[in-house]
């Protein structure tokens, strides 16, 4: 499952940017998607190196992280629990979480906070469990992501990447600082306040690095939040290329891209890579958001 990747780099030509590159892992598998695939795939050698039989992990419910933790579950034989922030709820993510045969168990938001307690309880009536933080947050992951550096032109002059946790951007620049290469990697973050992301990538890389550029402008009012602009952005994008985004992250770092080329951000020939993190399924729970 975590060998025959394909994750080509494909050229888009868009406005007057003539070196812009989309590293599209999105298509490395429709489930486990993106950089959810780079996360995993150090975390199941480690939990299977430590006979570990059953994953239990965290999520909102339209997590991309959970899907993709219950389908690499289901395809390595292992089980699967995930505790879901907030009330029971159906969609078509835990749609897919439940047909790979993941165990939902459906958390206040208080209990959900101490996420190392829910943790301890339920693994005191369960063996061999193996604890994976929300968004597969950890060192494994950031090694995964790292990996993402040897696959792109060591010539890229700016390389573009949408942050949650963090965790993939912290993996991409120790990539970076790892193969001494001059690339700036730019950090979208899709939440409102957005330099913690500084201090969140600083528990798996130096983040005293000038190559570290962080955009806090563009997360649209915070996570999961859209507005008529970023929804006109998608539409016109998608129409345009032929290539999907998500309004929770990547369409927020194609923005990012393009508004940074109309205020002639990037010196003429440029290479730029814009890392598809993926995370396409999401975008059915924006259905009614983006329906013209
Ligand atoms: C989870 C996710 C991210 C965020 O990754 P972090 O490592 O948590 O910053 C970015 N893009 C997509 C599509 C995701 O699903």
């Amino acid at each position: 499952m975590f060998t025959d990747l394909h994750s080509p780099l494909q050229q888009l030509k868009h406005d007057a940017l003539t070196q812009l590159w989309v590293k599209r892992d999105d298509l490395i598998d429709p489930y486990i998607s993106g950089n959810k695939w780079r996360k995993l795939k150090y975390i199941l050698q480690d939990a299977t190196a430590k006979k570990k039989k059953h994953l239990v992990t965290f999520g909102g419910a339209y997590s991309n992280h959970l899907v993709a933790t219950a389908s690499a579950a289901a395809r390595s034989g292992l089980k699967a629990t995930a505790f879901v922030r907030g009330e029971k709820v159906n969609n078509e993510m835990l749609v897919l979480c439940a047909l790979y045969g993941m165990e939902l168990i459906f958390t206040d938001r208080e209990t959900y906070k101490d996420k190392v307690a829910c943790y301890t309880d339920y693994s005191a009536a369960h063996q061999d469990t193996y604890f994976i933080d929300e968004g597969g947050a950890s060192a494994e992951a950031a090694l995964g992501c790292a990996e993402i550096i040897t696959e792109i032109p060591q010539d890229t002059a700016h390389l573009f990447c949408a942050a949650g946790t963090g965790t993939t951007a912290a993996g991409l620049l120790q990539g970076i600082q790892k193969a001494g290469l001059k690339t700036r990697l730019h950090v979208i973050p899709v939440l409102k306040g957005g330099e913690f992301i500084r201090e969140e990538m600083s528990s798996y890389v130096s983040t005293a690095d000038e190559r570290l550029i962080l955009h806090t402008d563009y997360h649209f009012g915070g996570y999961a939040k859209t507005k008529p602009d970023l929804l006109d952005f998608i539409r016109t994008f998608t129409a345009q290329h032929g290539l999907l985004t998500d309004p929770v992250y990547t369409a927020k770092m194609f923005f990012a891209i393009d508004d940074l080329a109309l205020k002639n951000y990037f010196g003429k020939d440029e290479k730029i890579v814009a890392l598809h993190t993926g995370g396409l399924l999401g975008i059915m729970g924006m259905k009614d958001k983006l329906v013209l």
